[in-house]
């Protein structure tokens, strides 16, 4: 089993990047923010619970995240691989996913993060704004975003350096090519 982490910013562009990667190596593609906004979107009580959080861009509760991953798990327990996009955001977040992978057998294979720098972040977030109308690509709810990713995210890169689990791609250039440095530097590690 390959366990992929894809890693960076908002705005990054990791789901799109995970989708590829998904389809192509035949792995289940795990995005945490889908996940949330199908169930704001159905109006369960989970998405009633998490719905001002997001639209404010903070970070759902470790503990709800933590659930939300066991049950992923448990209803794919056959997948040969999994591209997790969005998910693990904090540290408490990676502590807990290493004790759900270990039980399974299998850690996490790779952690690729890819680089962009802050001025396209925001450019990226707020051109999704128009083009589909997310709640929390709002100038004001991005920056929001950003210092959170700063704040809690950010401290997994030495988290998982020090796992020498870490790799960087450049996130800046066409689809395609992001794409091909991605796949290059998976085929390494597998
Ligand atoms: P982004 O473009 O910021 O990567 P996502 O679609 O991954 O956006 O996530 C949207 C929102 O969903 C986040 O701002 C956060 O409120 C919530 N969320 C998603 N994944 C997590 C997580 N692992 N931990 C906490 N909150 C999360």
């Amino acid at each position: 089993m390959f366990n992929l982490i894809l890693f960076g910013p908002p705005g990054a562009g990791k789901g799109t990047q995970a989708i590829k990667i998904a389809e192509k190596n035949n792995w289940v593609h795990i995005s945490t923010g889908d996940i949330l906004r199908a169930e704001v979107s159905q109006g369960t009580p989970l998405g009633l619970k998490v719905k001002a959080v997001m639209e404010a861009g903070h970070l759902v509760s470790d503990e709800l995240l933590i659930e939300i991953m066991e049950s992923v798990f448990v209803k794919h327990a056959a997948a040969k691989g999994f591209v997790l996009d969005g998910f693990p955001r904090t540290l408490n977040q990676a502590q807990e996913l290493d004790k759900m992978l270990l039980k399974l057998g299998h850690p996490v294979s790779l952690v690729l993060s890819l680089e962009v720098n802050e001025e396209e972040l925001v450019n990226r977030l707020l051109k999704r704004a128009i083009e589909q109308g997310r709640k929390d690509d709002t100038e004001e709810v991005i920056k929001n975003r950003l210092v959170q990713y700063h704040h809690h995210t950010k401290p997994l890169i030495d988290y998982y350096k020090e796992k020498k689990l870490f790799k960087e791609v450049y996130g800046v250039g066409t689809m395609d090519d992001i794409f091909l440095s991605i796949s290059k530097v998976i085929e390494k590690t597998r």
